[in-house]
């Protein structure tokens, strides 16, 4: 046996597939149909050997004891409690304990919210933009919009200072319109951390990670790219230091040669597990399926199943599968052929395994190549790589003054080569 990793990550749901909402995109229903019968609760003693087993594999001083669904808060309040109480019980002298959750925001009530307040609780909220492009996929069990239960929700953690992120999803909606999305976060939802996360929906009856052509909802790949890079040149002349964009953290990580922050931009992966409801362990959030199970906690333990063989296979072929393609692409540091569950499309020479994101990440990560230099001189320096909106600032005041004082028959400041009186002026 492999040693155990000495920490990885797992994101635990307690409701299994449960959700009160059916949103159109959502790859987690289906997967009720692996437990027929079962009233997906994660019972008791799951939960504290869930807890149990976590905290002592982490031999590090931070343990995230991570919930997410279907949706998680159906499991009531007192279930949270319960596993806060454990996780003290549990916690190693000077560990750290974070608690996180994802939710669809619709359930929230004061309670809640004075809950994971009162409990440093870090709170995944799903929002997919305003309300038009949330409603279009996301919406209740009777095809009912959510947008609004969602804001009250939204309202609710604010009111009660609690610390949370927006979940977007990126999908065929709302793809085209980046600026819309990006700014109702920062200036209405006031967010400060966002994560985008493309919608890549295999169109297949099992729900599972098979064939190679995706539903009418998913994102297109060029559309993804323009989303980030038009997003992007938003962030970057105005808002880096002040909004936390995943993505770009990620991708700041790989300029700045520092480990990538996200498993699918890292060169392996495999430390990123899942936990359903009765205590079987996959090898991924996004592969819970016969294939990828390790086994149950309540047989083996965790840290033997994070550790096993098969599941550091399942990190390394990330690398050893990459195509030949992606091995000679100049931003292949910072991309690394993106997550293996997109891997079903082919490389132009016709070899299997290439990211059906391919044009998008090669799009956004050469557009994004002079900022991020930029930026990751600024971290050499043992300076804020905010100090980047500064630089525009001035280049941008520069250009205005160039403006005003350029001739009629003077070169346009804009730079075409052109008289300003044909350009600008
Ligand atoms: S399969 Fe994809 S999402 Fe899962 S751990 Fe690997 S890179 Fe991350
Ligand atoms: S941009 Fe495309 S070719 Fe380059 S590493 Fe990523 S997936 Fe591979």
């Amino acid at each position: 046996m492999n040693s155990p990793p000495s920490s990885f990550h797992l994101l635990a749901k307690p409701a299994g597939a449960r959700c009160n909402l059916a949103c159109d995109y959502c790859f987690f229903l289906s997967k009720d149909r692996l437990y027929p019968g079962s009233d997906l609760r994660m019972s008791d003693a799951v939960l504290e050997e869930y807890i149990r087993q976590y905290i002592e594999s982490q031999q590090v001083p931070m343990a995230t004891i991570a919930w997410q669904g279907g949706e998680p808060t159906l499991m009531g309040i007192d279930f949270f409690r319960r596993s806060v109480e454990l996780a003290e019980k549990y916690r190693k002298p000077g560990m750290q304990i974070q608690h996180t959750i994802q939710t669809n925001g619709t359930t929230l009530n004061d309670e809640w919210c004075s809950f994971f307040r009162e409990n440093r609780f870090l709170v995944g909220l799903s929002l997919d933009g305003p309300r038009k492009l949330h409603d279009k996929y996301r919406r209740d069990r009777r095809g009912k919009p959510t947008f609004e239960k969602v804001m009250v929700g939204l309202d609710l953690l604010k009111k009660h200072g609690v610390d949370f992120n927006i979940l977007a999803t990126v999908h065929r909606a709302n793809a085209g319109r980046p600026l819309d999305v990006y700014r109702f976060f920062r200036d209405e939802a006031e967010a400060r951390f966002i994560q985008f996360i493309p919608i890549v929906e295999r169109d297949n009856d099992t729900g599972f990670q098979e064939g190679d052509s995706v539903t009418k909802r998913s994102v297109r790949p060029e559309e993804y790219g323009s989303f980030l890079c038009s997003i992007f040149d938003e962030w970057v002349r105005n808002d880096v230091g002040e909004v936390f964009v995943q993505l770009f953290d990620a991708a700041l990580a790989a300029w700045a040669g520092a480990p990538a922050g996200l498993c699918i931009f890292a060169p392996t992966c495999g430390d990123a597990l899942a936990l359903e409801h009765n205590g079987d362990l996959y090898s991924c959030d996004h592969y819970v399926e016969p294939g990828y199970l390790l086994g149950n906690i309540m047989e083996t333990p965790m840290s033997e199943l994070a550790g096993s063989e098969r599941q550091r296979r399942f990190g390394r072929d990330k690398y050893d599968r990459l195509s030949q393609q992606c091995r000679l692409c100049d931003v292949g540091f910072a991309c690394r052929g993106g997550c293996p569950r997109n891997r079903f499309t082919s490389t132009a020479k016709g070899e299997s395994g290439l990211n059906y994101l391919c044009a998008a990440y090669l799009g956004f990560f050469r557009h994004i190549d002079e900022p991020m230099k930029t930026m990751a001189g600024l971290l050499e320096q043992d300076r804020e790589p905010a100090g980047i909106v500064q630089q525009y600032r001035r280049e941008q005041a520069e250009l205005e003054a160039a403006f005003v004082r350029a001739g009629r028959n003077d070169p346009c400041p804009c730079g075409s080569g052109r008289k300003f009186k044909r350009c600008h002026g």
